[in-house]
């Protein structure tokens, strides 16, 4: 007999069901996305034991695929993970799934989890990692945010200890940067920007911070315990093409409150102004030229 609970558990209806049409690479194997799941016991799931990446596809292309597939290879080891292929079978995954969805510009989700195993942490009850990559788009903001700029909080939520659970390492464990961002929507902002364990900033939630000041743009060093963003990289090179100066500086939210400008790097959001922290004002309260003229450039690059 079917309780109630299990009606109404089968008739529900996720508006966030994936396209049918979409497929998944998983094991060397393309599979229909509504067919693309991972095992209950994936360590992956059971203890979000695993890494990933988010990369950016413009005109057909694996925007920085090096840097990616190496941060990717450094992630594993950092957390001892055997990814089972080489970097070149990596990015012959990778386009085999963008060849399988036909995806020109887009974002690459390439994950790797421990694999299927005993219930238990023991990284000896899970033998076979899994790889899987999946092609699709990926909207971070909204568009219009990209004319209006972000308003940020400070989240309460304190940036992961380095010398606990790295940030520098892409995780599949992100509740610490969840609980922030939900706290962010809590408030009615877009964004939190994150404090290290020091009290100095750290970062945004999936994205890194800069802010400018006379004319020179400040950043935090990877010391602060912050992921190496390589969008972080791309924009300092592009800072440095206009002759703009590029230090990286440990921050207090002071120099955010009193910075000319502010933005966020990261491959999903690109570049985008933060026009408020904590309801204050940043500069003038609209995206600044600095910030306007690198996402310029970005685009430029890109293309
Ligand atoms: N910080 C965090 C916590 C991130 O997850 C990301 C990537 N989404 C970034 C910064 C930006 O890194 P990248 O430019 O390599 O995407």
């Amino acid at each position: 007999m079917t309780t109630t609970a299990e009606k109404i558990w089968t008739v529900r209806k996720n508006p966030f069901d994936p396209n049918p049409e979409l497929r998944i690479w998983m094991d060397g194997v393309l599979v229909p996305a509504n067919e693309a799941k991972i095992s209950v016991f994936d360590h992956g799931l059971l203890y979000g034991d695993g890494i990933f990446e988010g990369i950016r596809v413009y005109g057909g292309r694996i925007w920085k695929e090096a840097e990616h597939i190496q941060r990717f290879f450094e992630s594993a080891k950092a957390v001892r993970l055997d990814v089972p292929m080489t970097p070149e079978g990596v990015s012959q995954a990778m386009n085999e799934a963008l060849e399988a969805n036909g995806v020109i510009d887009g974002y690459i989700r390439l994950l790797c989890t421990r694999g299927v195993g005993l219930l238990g942490i023991s990284v000896t009850k899970a033998a076979c990692p899994s790889v899987i990559v999946i092609a699709d788009s990926i909207s971070l903001y909204p568009q219009e945010r990209y004319e209006t700029g972000l308003r940020c909080i400070t989240s309460s939520y304190v940036r992961n200890h380095p010398n606990s659970l790295s940030p520098r390492i892409k995780s599949l464990n992100y509740l610490n940067n969840v609980m922030a961002k939900l706290e962010a929507y809590d408030a009615g902002a877009d964004e939190a920007i994150m404090l290290n364990y020091e009290g100095r900033v750290a970062e945004a939630t999936g994205d890194n911070v800069f802010i400018v000041r006379n004319g020179q743009l400040c950043t935090p060093p990877t010391s602060e315990g912050i992921l190496d963003g390589i969008t972080r990289g791309v924009v300092m090179e592009l800072a440095g093409q206009r002759g703009y100066i590029v230090e990286e500086k440990q921050l207090l939210r002071h120099d955010i409150y009193t910075a000319d400008e502010c933005f966020l790097s990261g491959t999903a959001a690109e570049i985008i102004a933060v026009v408020m922290l904590d309801k204050r004002p940043i500069g003038d309260g609209q995206p600044g030229k600095i910030t306007r003229q690198l996402q310029q450039d970005f685009s430029e690059a890109r293309s």
